[in-house]
Protein backbone atom coordinates (compact mmCIF):
# COMPACT_ATOMS: atom_id res chain seq x y z
CA UNK A 1 0.00 0.00 0.00
CA UNK A 2 1.99 3.45 -0.90
CA UNK A 3 1.87 6.10 1.67
CA UNK A 4 -0.94 8.34 1.86
CA UNK A 5 -0.05 11.76 1.10
CA UNK A 6 0.69 14.38 3.98
CA UNK A 7 0.34 18.11 4.42
CA UNK A 8 0.57 19.93 7.37
CA UNK A 9 0.24 23.98 7.77
CA UNK A 10 2.13 25.51 10.80
CA UNK A 11 0.29 28.60 11.60
CA UNK A 12 3.24 29.60 14.16
CA UNK A 13 2.46 33.15 16.11
CA UNK A 14 2.69 35.14 13.02
CA UNK A 15 1.51 38.58 13.32
CA UNK A 16 -1.78 39.69 12.27
CA UNK A 17 -2.87 39.61 9.28
CA UNK A 18 -2.25 36.09 9.84
CA UNK A 19 -2.80 35.67 13.17
CA UNK A 20 -6.49 37.40 14.19
CA UNK A 21 -9.97 35.85 14.89
CA UNK A 22 -10.88 36.82 10.96
CA UNK A 23 -7.70 36.00 9.14
CA UNK A 24 -7.80 32.74 10.86
CA UNK A 25 -11.25 32.60 9.82
CA UNK A 26 -10.72 33.20 5.89
CA UNK A 27 -8.32 30.60 6.23
CA UNK A 28 -10.82 28.33 7.45
CA UNK A 29 -13.32 29.58 5.32
CA UNK A 30 -10.90 28.98 1.98
CA UNK A 31 -9.81 25.57 3.11
CA UNK A 32 -13.39 24.50 3.28
CA UNK A 33 -14.07 25.77 -0.61
CA UNK A 34 -10.23 24.26 -1.77
CA UNK A 35 -10.56 21.41 -4.00
CA UNK A 36 -8.08 19.87 -2.25
CA UNK A 37 -6.64 16.44 -3.44
CA UNK A 38 -9.02 13.84 -1.39
CA UNK A 39 -6.38 11.43 -1.27
CA UNK A 40 -4.09 13.87 0.36
CA UNK A 41 -4.66 14.23 4.53
CA UNK A 42 -4.61 17.64 5.47
CA UNK A 43 -4.08 18.72 8.93
CA UNK A 44 -3.39 22.91 10.24
CA UNK A 45 -1.47 24.18 13.05
CA UNK A 46 -3.49 27.54 14.51
CA UNK A 47 -1.79 28.89 17.26
CA UNK A 48 -3.82 27.49 20.89
CA UNK A 49 -5.85 29.95 21.06
CA UNK A 50 -8.12 29.49 17.96
CA UNK A 51 -7.71 25.84 17.77
CA UNK A 52 -11.61 25.46 19.03
CA UNK A 53 -12.52 27.99 16.53
CA UNK A 54 -10.87 26.10 13.73
CA UNK A 55 -12.15 22.92 14.88
CA UNK A 56 -15.14 24.05 14.98
CA UNK A 57 -15.72 25.76 11.23
CA UNK A 58 -13.15 23.35 9.63
CA UNK A 59 -14.64 20.93 7.72
CA UNK A 60 -14.59 17.31 8.78
CA UNK A 61 -12.08 15.61 6.54
CA UNK A 62 -9.25 18.09 7.79
CA UNK A 63 -7.54 17.88 10.95
CA UNK A 64 -6.44 20.19 13.49
CA UNK A 65 -3.61 19.85 15.25
CA UNK A 66 -1.91 21.48 18.27
CA UNK A 67 1.51 23.01 17.85
CA UNK A 68 2.15 21.65 21.12
CA UNK A 69 1.43 19.44 24.05
CA UNK A 70 2.78 18.94 27.72
CA UNK A 71 4.41 15.58 28.81
CA UNK A 72 2.12 15.04 31.77
CA UNK A 73 -1.46 13.80 31.69
CA UNK A 74 -3.24 16.40 34.33
CA UNK A 75 -1.52 18.32 37.36
CA UNK A 76 -0.66 21.98 38.42
CA UNK A 77 1.42 22.85 34.88
CA UNK A 78 0.31 26.82 34.88
CA UNK A 79 0.08 27.57 31.15
CA UNK A 80 0.48 23.96 29.26
CA UNK A 81 -2.30 21.98 27.57
CA UNK A 82 -2.61 18.11 28.16
CA UNK A 83 -3.20 15.42 25.35
CA UNK A 84 -6.28 14.18 26.86
CA UNK A 85 -7.47 18.26 26.82
CA UNK A 86 -6.73 18.36 23.18
CA UNK A 87 -8.49 15.09 22.47
CA UNK A 88 -11.95 16.04 24.32
CA UNK A 89 -11.79 19.42 22.13
CA UNK A 90 -11.55 17.06 18.98
CA UNK A 91 -7.92 17.76 18.17
CA UNK A 92 -6.41 14.02 16.78
CA UNK A 93 -2.86 15.51 15.96
CA UNK A 94 0.08 17.38 18.00
CA UNK A 95 3.49 19.01 16.61
CA UNK A 96 6.50 17.96 18.78
CA UNK A 97 10.52 18.23 18.59
CA UNK A 98 9.83 21.96 16.34
CA UNK A 99 13.43 23.53 15.95
CA UNK A 100 12.04 26.43 17.53
CA UNK A 101 10.59 24.70 20.53
CA UNK A 102 14.01 22.82 20.78
CA UNK A 103 16.20 26.18 20.43
CA UNK A 104 13.89 29.26 22.00
CA UNK A 105 12.65 27.03 24.52
CA UNK A 106 14.96 24.52 25.44
CA UNK A 107 13.53 21.78 25.09
CA UNK A 108 15.37 18.23 25.07
CA UNK A 109 15.27 15.22 23.09
CA UNK A 110 14.39 13.60 26.32
CA UNK A 111 11.51 15.96 26.64
CA UNK A 112 10.55 15.90 23.38
CA UNK A 113 10.41 11.93 23.63
CA UNK A 114 8.25 12.21 26.90
CA UNK A 115 5.72 14.74 25.28
CA UNK A 116 5.73 12.16 22.52
CA UNK A 117 5.23 9.13 25.02
CA UNK A 118 2.24 11.07 26.58
CA UNK A 119 0.80 12.31 23.56
CA UNK A 120 0.42 9.16 22.25
CA UNK A 121 -0.83 7.81 25.14
CA UNK A 122 -3.56 10.32 25.42
CA UNK A 123 -4.47 9.02 22.00
CA UNK A 124 -2.86 11.55 19.70
CA UNK A 125 -1.20 11.58 16.62
CA UNK A 126 2.26 13.12 16.57
CA UNK A 127 4.04 14.94 13.14
CA UNK A 128 7.50 14.71 15.43
CA UNK A 129 9.98 17.07 13.79
CA UNK A 130 13.81 16.54 13.54
CA UNK A 131 16.25 18.24 11.99
CA UNK A 132 20.73 19.60 11.92
CA UNK A 133 21.74 23.20 12.02
CA UNK A 134 23.59 24.16 9.42
CA UNK A 135 26.71 23.78 11.14
CA UNK A 136 25.95 20.58 12.26
CA UNK A 137 25.43 20.09 8.52
CA UNK A 138 28.53 21.78 7.60
CA UNK A 139 30.09 20.02 10.02
CA UNK A 140 29.18 16.26 7.82
CA UNK A 141 26.57 15.79 11.29
CA UNK A 142 23.22 15.94 9.85
CA UNK A 143 22.63 11.73 10.32
CA UNK A 144 24.15 11.53 13.42
CA UNK A 145 21.96 14.21 14.47
CA UNK A 146 18.50 13.06 13.03
CA UNK A 147 19.38 9.46 14.38
CA UNK A 148 20.01 10.89 17.90
CA UNK A 149 17.10 12.71 17.60
CA UNK A 150 14.70 9.44 16.89
CA UNK A 151 16.71 7.18 19.76
CA UNK A 152 15.46 9.43 21.87
CA UNK A 153 11.70 8.72 20.83
CA UNK A 154 12.74 5.28 20.32
CA UNK A 155 13.73 5.06 24.17
CA UNK A 156 10.03 5.76 25.27
CA UNK A 157 7.89 4.23 22.53
CA UNK A 158 7.23 1.22 20.54
CA UNK A 159 4.73 1.81 18.48
CA UNK A 160 5.46 4.33 15.30
CA UNK A 161 2.12 3.76 13.68
CA UNK A 162 0.65 7.23 14.97
CA UNK A 163 3.73 9.21 14.02
CA UNK A 164 4.33 11.17 11.03
CA UNK A 165 8.52 12.11 11.28
CA UNK A 166 9.26 15.82 9.84
CA UNK A 167 12.43 16.21 8.63
CA UNK A 168 12.63 19.83 8.84
CA UNK A 169 16.56 21.41 8.97
CA UNK A 170 16.86 24.23 11.03
CA UNK A 171 18.70 26.24 8.16
CA UNK A 172 15.99 25.93 5.70
CA UNK A 173 13.05 27.21 8.61
CA UNK A 174 11.93 30.06 7.92
CA UNK A 175 14.78 31.41 6.05
CA UNK A 176 13.58 30.94 1.67
CA UNK A 177 16.68 28.24 1.65
CA UNK A 178 14.95 25.22 0.96
CA UNK A 179 17.24 21.88 1.18
CA UNK A 180 17.91 20.49 -2.27
CA UNK A 181 15.78 17.53 -3.89
CA UNK A 182 18.84 15.52 -3.17
CA UNK A 183 19.48 16.79 0.45
CA UNK A 184 16.10 15.60 1.15
CA UNK A 185 15.97 12.74 -0.63
CA UNK A 186 19.52 11.65 1.16
CA UNK A 187 17.84 12.31 4.89
CA UNK A 188 14.23 10.82 3.99
CA UNK A 189 16.38 8.00 2.87
CA UNK A 190 18.34 7.67 6.00
CA UNK A 191 14.92 7.89 8.12
CA UNK A 192 13.39 5.15 6.71
CA UNK A 193 16.56 3.02 6.73
CA UNK A 194 16.81 4.09 10.60
CA UNK A 195 13.23 3.02 10.92
CA UNK A 196 13.59 -0.24 9.33
CA UNK A 197 16.77 -1.28 11.40
CA UNK A 198 15.45 -0.05 14.93
CA UNK A 199 11.54 -0.14 14.66
CA UNK A 200 10.51 -2.91 11.90
CA UNK A 201 9.96 -3.30 8.10
CA UNK A 202 6.73 -2.46 8.66
CA UNK A 203 7.54 1.19 10.38
CA UNK A 204 9.78 1.35 7.26
CA UNK A 205 7.27 1.11 5.27
CA UNK A 206 4.37 3.13 6.24
CA UNK A 207 5.64 5.52 8.21
CA UNK A 208 5.21 9.17 6.26
CA UNK A 209 8.30 10.75 6.36
CA UNK A 210 7.43 14.46 5.24
CA UNK A 211 9.52 17.42 4.74
CA UNK A 212 9.44 20.79 5.75
CA UNK A 213 12.02 24.11 5.75
CA UNK A 214 10.64 27.19 3.21
CA UNK A 215 8.33 25.04 1.13
CA UNK A 216 6.55 26.73 -1.26
CA UNK A 217 4.17 26.60 -4.42
CA UNK A 218 7.25 26.49 -6.90
CA UNK A 219 9.69 23.48 -4.80
CA UNK A 220 6.87 21.60 -3.73
CA UNK A 221 6.48 19.42 -6.87
CA UNK A 222 9.76 18.21 -7.72
CA UNK A 223 10.36 17.38 -3.71
CA UNK A 224 7.17 15.36 -3.68
CA UNK A 225 8.80 13.26 -7.08
CA UNK A 226 11.74 12.39 -4.79
CA UNK A 227 11.18 8.62 -3.34
CA UNK A 228 10.87 9.02 0.01
CA UNK A 229 9.27 12.16 0.60
CA UNK A 230 5.80 11.67 1.48
CA UNK A 231 4.38 15.35 2.27
CA UNK A 232 5.15 18.59 3.52
CA UNK A 233 5.04 20.58 6.64
CA UNK A 234 4.59 24.07 5.54
CA UNK A 235 4.93 27.10 8.15
CA UNK A 236 5.05 30.70 6.42
CA UNK A 237 3.88 29.52 2.73
CA UNK A 238 0.70 28.14 4.38
CA UNK A 239 -0.48 32.15 5.55
CA UNK A 240 0.74 33.83 2.43
CA UNK A 241 -2.35 36.52 2.93
CA UNK A 242 -5.13 35.36 0.31
CA UNK A 243 -3.01 32.33 -1.52
CA UNK A 244 -3.40 29.96 0.91
CA UNK A 245 -6.86 28.63 -0.93
CA UNK A 246 -4.12 27.13 -3.94
CA UNK A 247 -1.21 26.64 -2.21
CA UNK A 248 -2.83 24.05 -0.08
CA UNK A 249 -4.11 23.17 -3.77
CA UNK A 250 -0.85 22.79 -5.08
CA UNK A 251 0.52 21.32 -1.25
CA UNK A 252 -2.30 18.45 -1.01
CA UNK A 253 -1.92 17.65 -4.47
CA UNK A 254 1.93 17.58 -4.41
CA UNK A 255 2.46 18.93 -8.00
CA UNK A 256 3.26 22.59 -7.42
CA UNK A 257 2.28 25.41 -9.53
CA UNK A 258 2.27 29.18 -9.75
CA UNK A 259 -0.16 30.97 -7.47
C1 LIG B 1 7.84 25.18 9.96
O1 LIG B 1 7.60 26.08 10.74
O2 LIG B 1 7.69 23.99 10.29
C2 LIG B 1 8.32 25.53 8.62
C3 LIG B 1 8.67 24.58 7.82
O3 LIG B 1 8.35 26.86 8.31
P1 LIG B 1 8.62 27.51 6.85
O4 LIG B 1 7.80 26.74 5.86
O5 LIG B 1 8.18 28.92 6.99
O6 LIG B 1 10.08 27.37 6.57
Amino acid sequence: MPRQFFVGGNFKMFDPPNGTIKSITDIVHNLNGAPLDPKTEVVVAPPALFILLVREHLKAELEVCSQNVFDKPNGAFTGEISAEQLTDSGIKWTLIGHSERRVVMGETDEFIASKTKAALDGSLSVILCIGETLEQRDSGRTIDVVTRQLNAVKAKIGDWSKIVVAYEPVWAIGTGKVATTEQAQEVHKAIREWLGKEVGKEAAEKTRVIYGGSVNEKNCGELARQDDVDGFLVGGASLKPACEFCLFLFFSAGTGGEC
